[in-house]
């Protein structure tokens, strides 16, 4: 099957060539048989590795090679013990190495898994939802706005399909779509003739071949739906699809370096540099001393091995890896490794209100038409399935044109409970759904109101517009059947004419602009002051309480008004001169988590933002609730535009809600407060969203209620929703800086202690203090067991309470290079120190001396640098479980090293006294000292 020839062919021959149908779909012994031939539906990623990774792989990797030269030049010597040594400490220190590049990678991994979109398909009759790497040819795909088109497909049928192709084309105007062989299988469905009106239907297919872009009835891999959905078959899978055939690797899990991971790889090389330089000296140094060529040698490599902190980058990636699996637990799943870093940066989070900071739970507390109220909450939203028997005095109610309004222009769907059968629910977005729930408890059940009034036509919900319209056709009949519909024959009397009805629903500020009359007990009156006064009064009084508002209006129309709507213009022809019904009033209310969230945010140096389309009042409402600072007061859309970017800088800096603002204004908002160096995480769920997530720092998409196109455009996807998980990440991203900057000022004051001796003592006519052996052993321990386990470090008690860091911040700012630097010393100082007193005096154990007491010291040096401010006499050992166990084990390792006659043997080292030991500990303690006692004086100077 060639790539291009679908878009050419006539739909029956597409789908016989697919061996398929459009209403069943494959069968599952079919799926199977596709899957196993064509593969998995996924562009093959080549394995991108970045400068970094690749230089730092090749560097470890030469190190490894050198220590292999210097085994092998130690077995040529005879020195078979040194060579073994060195050889299993190789090993262990690549195993060490990469079993925790492997963890990363499972890791990294899993989250690439996650990241996969479902997408809807109908397999052996039955709708399903499965990953998009399980579609094979053949599979009939439901697409709707938001989704990203899964596989190549040709359209089957399309309903104001509009699809964005700039990831295959460079356009960037989305492009309308036809299904055009499609026939209709019912010639009433308005919709369908609309879209019909633009192509004939089985139209001869042009002859020269189409480019791209032209191919309006097929959907290609990769592209976004911006508007509408449709219906499609599968054509082309995987690397056979467009997308596929120019993708050279496309990787859903960006593995770009960060700019920490920059950094580092710079100040990797600088020191590699300057150490490589060092050890030159040191071996120069020696050699005019006398030193044997060969020790001097193996002494060069060892310590060149040691210094170089080779697990610099590596540790970053490693913890960012880990990190995002940690992340993933608490409900963040990361799309781009970076994000783990920035995220430790964030000061500003705007999330949107409603099902981020709210529930998402909607339910229809009240009713208003024209001024008559009905409170549902007294009556807990179950009302009497048939008014008529329990109100007397029963009048047609306008209640049952505002309910009908509100469940027929909707997508939600009723579910009735088999068990419960006057319990209605309802599936869709939460606002629909509550609107649907409150008419089915009036006794207006959506699907019979649905059967009773075909829709012909929509124009779907979206933010920009805040409204949405459908169009209905009136039953011919009066319908007695439902009581609730005894406004139909008012309804009728005046509008004899119009045998369709235009239902909006939206908000009312939206609204009311094209409404001219109102329904008021059945009849028409003009929208007067009066009117507006009262609705917009009623309007800002339920949003006062926390209430999301929507009016619903009515049109009629007349048949042939309808027949010439282009589909495009429906909405310009359709939204205007309405009737406003009424308005319906729900609470959505706020998740209890978050009320502690904002308070972690604000102590941390975080400003939570909330944003919103929904009424200022009702925003105020619940950012009053949250906490969220309202001081700053409320900006709506308007008031954005109306403002200059310098003005914008100014307010974004102090108001902390927005109201009425749709996506671009999102973006606007982004911008600014950058502007002014905030680093800033924005939500989002729906296409237009997009922009605004790539352009915040941490782009952050909503797991259940988001579109494909919000995901892909994120760096993290919050898979409840919940803002709390949003600030739950931040911490987990805090301490992975944390750990980075602890793994690197362990790492860099133990090499640096012990490059000190290295390089005084001879000056003071000692010999070399510490064996090639000795120092390769040290490392392992030292540079491998402990600093890793540093590196899982938990959270420190003040972690969200203190400020955000500078993204740009040096590495070795706050203490990190000051402390490297004295506490190396004074390391250097203290194993110069045990040096000289056991070497002067002739002790067979001088070495062995400073070997242990170094050991020891960077023990002690692990555990005190597990917290920058916390004394290390109120840590809890237990909390880092895994450094107490590198501690214990580094512990034995070493006695094991020191009293072992097998291993003394190998390492040149002398049993020592118990008093011995115990100096050895002692000294080793005075760097522990030393850091405590400057944690313990910047704690009195804080305080
Ligand atoms: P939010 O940012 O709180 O999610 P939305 O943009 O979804 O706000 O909604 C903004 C306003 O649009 C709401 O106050 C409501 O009046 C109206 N609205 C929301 N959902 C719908 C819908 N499905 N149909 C019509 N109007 C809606
Ligand atoms: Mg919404």
């Amino acid at each position: 099957m060639t790539n291009d020839n679908w878009y050419n062919l006539n739909l029956v021959e597409v789908l016989q060539r697919l061996e398929t149908e459009a209403g069943v779909g494959l069968d599952a012994a079919e799926v199977e048989r596709r899957l196993a031939s064509y593969g998995p539906n996924e562009l093959s990623a080549k394995n991108r590795q970045s400068p970094w990774q690749i230089l730092w792989e090749q560097l470890t990797a030469t190190v490894v090679v050198v220590l292999i030269v210097a085994a092998v030049i130690s077995a040529i010597l005879g020195e078979y013990q040194d060579a073994i040594a060195i050889l299993a400490i190789v090993c262990f220190n690549a195993l060490l190495g990469f079993r925790q590049e492997y963890q990363a990678e499972r890791a990294i991994a899993a989250l690439k898994k996650l990241a996969v979109p479902t997408v809807k398909v109908r397999r052996q009759g039955q709708v399903e939802q499965i990953s998009a790497r399980q579609l094979v040819p053949g599979d009939i795909v439901f697409l709707e706005a938001g989704n990203l088109v899964p596989a190549d497909c040709r359209l089957l049928e399309a309903v104001n399909l509009r699809i964005s192709e700039a990831s295959l084309t460079g356009e960037s105007e989305p492009t309308d779509k036809l299904a055009k062989d499609f026939t209709p299988q019912n010639p009433e469905n308005l919709a369908s003739q609309l879209q019909i009106s633009n192509s004939s239907p089985n139209s001869p297919t042009p002859q020269p071949p189409l480019s791209l872009a032209d191919r309006q009835n097929m959907a290609y891999m990769g592209t976004t739906i911006t508007y509408g959905r449709a219906l499609a078959v599968v054509t082309q899978t995987g690397m056979n699809t467009e997308l596929g055939q120019i993708a050279q690797a496309i990787e859903s899990i960006d593995r770009e370096a960060t700019p920490l991971q920059k950094r580092l790889d710079q100040l990797g090389w600088v020191l590699a540099i300057a150490i490589l330089i060092l050890v030159l000296v040191i071996f120069g140094l020696g050699l005019l001393r006398g030193e044997p060529i060969k020790l001097m040698f193996l002494m060069a490599v060892s310590l060149a091995v040691a210094a170089i902190p080779e697990g610099l980058p590596a540790v970053v990636t490693i913890a960012l890896a880990l990190g995002a699996a940690r992340m993933l637990k608490q409900q963040a799943l990361i799309r781009k490794l970076p994000a783990v870093e920035t995220l430790g940066a964030l000061t500003t989070i705007c999330a949107d209100k409603t099902g981020t900071l709210t529930q998402n739970r909607m339910s229809v507390t009240c009713l208003d038409t024209m001024g008559h109220q009905m409170d549902l909450a007294s009556s807990q939203g179950h009302l009497a399935l048939n008014p008529r028997e329990f109100i007397p005095q029963y009048q047609p109610s306008p209640v049952g044109l505002l309910l009908t309004g509100a469940a027929l222009c909707n997508d939600a769907l009723l579910r009735s409970d088999p068990h419960q059968p006057d319990h209605f629910q309802a599936i869709g977005d939460p606002t629909e759904t509550a609107l649907v729930v409150a008419a089915a408890n009036w006794g207006l059940v959506k699907t019979e109101l649905a059967a009773t009034f075909p829709r012909m036509a929509e124009l779907p919900f979206n933010a920009e517009r805040k409204r949405m319209t459908t169009l209905h056709q009136l039953p011919t009949l009066t319908n007695k059947i439902i009581p609730q519909l005894d406004w139909i024959e008012q309804w009728q009397l005046i509008f004899p004419d119009a045998p369709y009805i235009a239902l909006t629903k939206g908000a009312v500020e939206t609204l009311l602009p094209v409404c001219t009359q109102v329904w008021l007990d059945g009849k028409l009156t003009p929208l007067t002051n009066f009117w507006h006064q009262l609705i917009s009064d009623r309007n800002d009084e339920l949003a006062g309480k926390g209430i999301r508002v929507l009016g619903v209006a009515v049109r009629p129309l007349a048949q042939q008004f309808l027949a010439d709507l282009p589909a495009q213009q429906l909405g310009d022809i359709i939204e205007q001169n309405l009737v406003f019904v009424g308005i319906i009033g729900m609470i959505d209310p706020p998740r209890p988590e978050v009320q502690e969230a904002v308070l972690i945010c604000q102590q941390a140096g975080i400003r939570p933002v909330m944003i919103t389309g929904d009424h200022p009042l009702t925003a105020l409402h619940i950012a009053t609730e949250l906490g969220i600072d309202t001081s700053g007061n409320i900006l709506t859309g308007q008031d954005l535009e109306k403002y200059s970017t310098q003005e914008l800088e100014n307010l974004v800096a102090k108001v902390s809600v927005y109201a009425r603002v749709s996506p671009q204004h999102k973006l606007e908002i982004v911008r600014a407060l950058q502007n002014c160096g905030q680093i800033v995480a924005m939500t989002g769920d729906g296409v237009n969203d997009a922009p605004a997530l790539k352009k915040a720092d941490i782009g952050v998409a909503m797991g259940i209620t988001g579109t494909d196109v919000a995901k892909e455009a994120a760096d993290m996807v919050l898979l409840d929703d919940n803002f709390a998980t949003i600030v739950a990440a931040t911490q987990e991203g805090r301490v992975i800086y944390d750990n980075v900057r602890k793994f690197i000022k362990y790492t860099l004051t133990g090499n640096c202690g012990e490059l000190w001796v290295i390089i005084l003592a001879p000056f003071w006519g000692m010999p070399l203090p510490l064996l090639p052996l000795q120092i390769l052993w040290i490392n392992l321990l030292a540079d491998g067991l402990l600093a890793l386990a540093l590196g899982v470090e938990p959270a420190e008690p003040n972690i969200m309470s203190r400020l955000p860091h500078h993204p740009q911040e040096s590495v070795f700012s706050r203490g990190v290079g000051r402390d490297i630097i004295w506490i190396g010393l004074l390391l250097g100082m203290v194993l110069l120190g045990v040096d000289y007193q056991y070497w002067s005096v002739g002790s067979p154990s001088w070495q062995t001396m400073v070997f242990s007491t170094l050991v020891f010291a960077r023990m002690g040096l692990a555990q005190s640098m597990r917290s920058e401010k916390e004394s290390i006499f109120r840590m809890s050992w237990l909390a880092n479980l895994p450094l107490l166990a590198a501690l214990i084990l580094t512990f034995i390792l070493q006695l094991g090293v020191v009293y072992l006659p097998f291993l003394q043997a190998i390492f040149k080292t002398t049993a020592l006294s118990l008093s011995e030991l115990g100096i050895s500990l002692l000294l080793s303690s005075v760097v522990i000292w030393a850091m405590e006692l400057d944690k313990w004086r910047q704690l009195t100077v804080d305080s």
